[in-house]
């Protein structure tokens, strides 16, 4: 149960500098008390709840005077549409906005950290950022691994850097907490801002991650083309396998979009294949019936069912996880093979494809409204926190609270009923 102490935000000091925005130009300053609601619903005459996060925006005074400072950005884990954006807005933030003079670029991850393992890092410059969110990627690179929290201060230290903006999932962001611990214990004043990337929207106390919405777009048009190629054969089987290893988000999202899903596979739903309310029976069921048919599956959804399962972990220490699109593909191919329905399955893994587009309109809002706000809270001297979408509200959480465990898919809630409604997966 959390409590309003649990969503406290550390601070490196008391702010003292009058911010060189001007209200006229950027709307009214929010002060530190200002909360959003973390439920906002309650029941007629009953008491309002009041625990809140604290609301992000510009502060009325700042921490650090922004021409003495200098910033630097930092990229990790896999790649998700939208990075580019964030660099950039982030830098014309903090250069064009509040005057910060220097803003470095961290290549390669919490690797660039680390004078032993990355190359050196590089200025940012207008020209360099001018594009860049055209491009999908990100322009400073990107790695796995971890890196030791105490040479990564060493490293911030000598580089002369107050404010550092950590851009990556769960992962990046315990590394992120890690950094501001061991930075406060130093008394180092170094303000350590995450901004939540991961295409997979399981970031806990994050309504929604940038990368999210481009990558439904996305998968939903992988979905259109499996469920044409599904319908122009007799018994066609469109397959598509899509990100999500502990959540399933995507699929459940893009199979919402899409409308032309008919059994949609999560990690949250454990399934079986065989036995008369298993996958295949089911999927026979549906064959008969109209001839075709779309499986969507999350890439981390049935790996009980993989005999080889792998103990094998990413450079990160994630599990590498087995492939249950191939082994579907394999499983409903010699299910069908010899019996009286022949059937064609076509088989799509559109994961790199789908993570490496530019962000679309929708996620380059989010992207622009998370790097502003993360610019604001590092020079109000705010330190070891997530910049979050709650409520559709800007807010600051404590990265303490928001690492360790990834949110997962409520399947009580609406959206796996409009998947139940959409696919109709319990009526075959
Ligand atoms: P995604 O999984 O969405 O691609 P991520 O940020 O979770 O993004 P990871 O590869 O898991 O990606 O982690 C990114 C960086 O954070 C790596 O350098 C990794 O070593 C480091 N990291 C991961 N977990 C931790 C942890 N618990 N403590 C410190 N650093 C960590
Ligand atoms: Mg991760």
């Amino acid at each position: 149960m959390l409590t309003q102490e649990d969503l406290r935000i550390a601070t490196l000091g008391e702010p003292t500098i009058p911010s060189p925005i001007h209200r006229g130009a950027s709307g009214k300053y929010v002060p530190d008390t200002m909360r959003v609601l973390y439920d906002i619903e309650c029941h007629e005459g009953s008491a309002p709840p009041t625990l809140g996060f604290e609301k992000a925006g510009p502060r009325e005074k700042l921490f650090f005077d922004p021409a003495r400072c200098r910033a630097a950005i930092v990229t990790c884990g896999g790649l998700c549409p939208g990075l580019n954006n964030i660099i950039r807005n982030l830098f014309y933030t903090l250069h064009s906005t509040y005057g910060v003079p220097q803003v470095l670029g961290i290549r390669n991850g919490f690797a660039g950290l680390n004078p032993a393992t990355g190359p050196s890092p590089v200025w940012l410059t207008s020209d360099m950022v001018e594009h860049i969110h055209h491009m999908g990627g990100t322009i400073l690179g990107t790695s796995r691994g971890p890196q030791d929290p105490s040479v990564m201060v060493d490293f911030l230290r000598s580089h002369g850097v107050n404010l550092l903006f950590t851009i990556g999932g769960d992962g990046t962001q315990s590394g992120a907490h890690k950094i501001a611990q061991e930075a406060q214990r130093r008394g180092a004043k170094i303000a350590v801002v995450g901004i939540p990337k991961t295409i997979d929207n399981d970031i806990k106390y994050c309504y929604r991650t940038f990368g999210f919405l481009s990558a439904i777009s996305e998968a939903e048009r992988v979905i259109d083309r499996a469920h044409v190629e599904a319908k122009s054969v007799v018994n066609g089987v469109g397959l598509v396998k899509l990100m999500g290893r502990e959540a399933g988000f995507i699929a459940a999202a893009s199979t919402i979009a899409s409308g032309e899903v008919n059994f949609t596979l999560i990690p949250e739903v454990p399934f079986e294949l065989q036995g008369p309310g298993g996958l295949l029976a089911k999927l026979e069921a549906r064959l008969r019936a109209r001839q075709h048919a779309v499986i969507v599956v999350a890439e981390g959804a049935g790996q009980h069912l993989l005999t080889q399962h792998s103990i094998r972990t990413d450079a990160s220490g994630n599990p590498k996880l087995g492939d249950i699109g191939v082994f579907l593909k394999e499983q409903v191919t010699d299910h069908f093979r010899g019996r009286e329905i022949p059937v064609s399955v076509k088989y799509f893994d559109p994961s790199y494809y789908i993570r490496s587009v530019h962000a679309g309109a929708a996620d380059s809002l989010l992207c622009e409204q998370l790097a502003r706000y993360a610019a604001h809270a590092a020079l109000a001297g705010k330190t070891d926190l997530l910049v979050s979408l709650w409520h559709e509200h800007t807010v600051h959480v404590p990265l303490a609270i928001s690492t360790g465990e990834v949110k997962r898919l409520d399947t009580s809630r609406d959206m796996w009923n409009a998947v139940l409604a959409i696919t109709g997966q319990e009526r075959w």
